[in-house]
């Protein structure tokens, strides 16, 4: 029997699941117990599991599947490539058409004069190029010192041991020595859980001048980059408020260090434009792609590098630094066309001009629910934060996430995937969503916070903490 496309049923996979599948941030032990949910198929925005429901994926996966799922030009361009050049690599003065190509592609589509590409299998890989590339730049220029990174809290920047301790992920850092050195973390824009009695707008500047006292405080000839999420993504699609990123932008240029905008979620269209920064006017140095890069259907990440630094780069001799799949063929292919499709099928235009719109409207609609503290939304990247106490904006007594849980489970129950950090539910749905699937997004969400509050009622957990 072939099990991919005619499998067993769903209790004799999850068996065997928990027997040989070790799963990322995940309870192991938990999940051996409940059983996975299984994936078999996808079309559009919606999967289908192994018992044959269909659920509206308002996750785009991971927030990658941004053209949807099923889309045939990917799956033949990925068997193109795979006949004519499988693999090859990049390295030692060697190069091939689809690295070339989507290489080109990109200098065009990136704003300002972010014209050249490392390419990297995924987000966190793209991160560690980004972390020796900072470091190699200020090298090449005469200042060896200038090593620290400049991070936040709550930030995610990936799973390798660089990338997660660029992070500011407290849980991840718990767990097995990070971070590593000459790492360093100010405070994130949270307005909703931080910002006290402060206006947002107040708070976003205040937040932002911490990146100014920490490099007088570390001192700016040892401090090579500040690197930030234009919309913080898994640490809850925390929006900033206003005034966060020109304060921001206004102190990397007044002193001598390099911006990293990790656009791996804002990136192409998200936000509603190609790249987070043209959304909230951040002019980055480097760039972190990846995701939304090929819309999830092939592994592929990179570093995207302005003139300016590429050229100190170039002139530096060798950049020992690569992967066996920078730039590999089949992803490259892949997310050419993906790039095509958005671009001719004008999805980005769409978005911002008609679905993103709408989608904000309904979903700010969820503020009027008594357990919904606000709701949030930029482009197609939104969250709302369940309270017990919505004048307070408090957190519940219970432990983070308890809440959320349970809201994620009656989620799945609806039919819909909404994920929770802690207990902010949050979306980055396909940007091919219609407003019939807004509407159904919507009333399934409302639904499910519903029934949570109700759950929550039952349990005594509607307590302020
Ligand atoms: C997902 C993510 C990463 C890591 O990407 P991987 O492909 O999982 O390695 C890095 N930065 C941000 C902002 C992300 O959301």
């Amino acid at each position: 029997m072939n099990m991919l496309t005619n499998h067993p049923p769903t209790s004799e996979l999850q068996a065997l699941d928990a027997a040989h599948h070790m799963h990322p941030f995940t309870a192991n032990a938990e999940l051996a117990s409940r059983g996975a949910r299984i994936i078999t198929s996808a079309r559009g925005v919606h999967l289908t599991d192994s018992d044959g429901n269909r659920i509206l994926d308002a996750m785009a996966g991971l927030w990658c599947v941004n053209i949807g799922y099923g889309r045939d030009e990917l799956a033949d361009a990925a068997a193109r490539q795979m006949r004519e050049l499988p693999y090859y690599n990049t390295f030692f003065q060697t190069s091939h058409v689809p690295a070339i190509a989507l290489a080109r592609k990109l200098a065009e589509l990136l704003p300002g004069d972010l014209n050249h590409l490392f390419f990297a299998s995924g987000g966190s890989e793209a991160n560690d190029t980004n972390i020796r590339l900072v470091r190699h730049y200020w090298a090449a220029r005469g200042k060896p010192e200038k090593k620290v990174i400049i991070s936040r809290r709550n930030a995610y920047h990936g799973s390798t041991v660089a990338a997660a301790s660029l992070g500011g992920m407290s849980a991840m850092h718990a767990q097995g020595g990070l971070p590593i050195p000459d790492i360093h973390h100010i405070d994130q824009p949270n307005w909703y859980a931080e910002g006290g009695n402060l206006s947002p707008e107040d708070f976003g500047r205040e937040r932002a001048r911490q990146l100014e006292r920490a490099i007088e405080e570390l001192g700016e000839e040892r401090v090579a980059a500040f690197i930030a999420e234009p919309i913080q993504g898994a640490g809850g699609v925390i929006v900033p408020p206003e005034t966060y990123w020109p304060e921001i932008q206004r102190i990397c240029d007044e002193r001598e260090i390099l911006l990293i905008a990790d656009e791996v979620i804002c990136g192409f269209g998200r936000t509603g434009n190609w790249f987070g920064s043209e959304t909230f006017g951040i002019r980055p140095d480097i760039m972190t792609l990846a995701k939304g890069l090929s819309s999830g259907y092939a592994p592929i990440g990179a570093s995207a590098v302005s003139d300016e630094v590429a050229e100190v780069i170039a002139t530096a001799g060798e950049f020992s630094h690569g992967y066996t799949y920078s730039g590999h063929p089949v992803s490259a292919a892949v997310a050419l066309e993906n790039l095509r499709i958005l671009e001719e099928e004008a999805i980005i235009d769409t978005v911002r001009s008609e679905i993103a719109p709408y989608l904000a409207e309904r979903w700010r609609s969820l503020a009027e629910h008594p357990m919904v503290g606000e709701a949030v939304i930029v482009g197609m990247v939104g969250s709302v934060a369940l309270t017990p106490d919505k004048a307070a904006r408090a957190p519940f007594a219970s432990p983070p996430g308890t809440i959320g849980t349970i809201c994620r489970d009656r989620c799945f129950a609806n039919k819909l995937v909404m994920r929770h950090v802690g207990d902010r539910m949050i979306i980055a749905p396909p940007l091919v969503l219609t407003r019939a699937d807004v509407d159904v997004l919507i009333e399934r969400a409302w639904r499910s916070i519903d029934e949570t509050w109700q759950e929550a009622k039952r349990q005594g957990l509607l307590v302020a903490g």
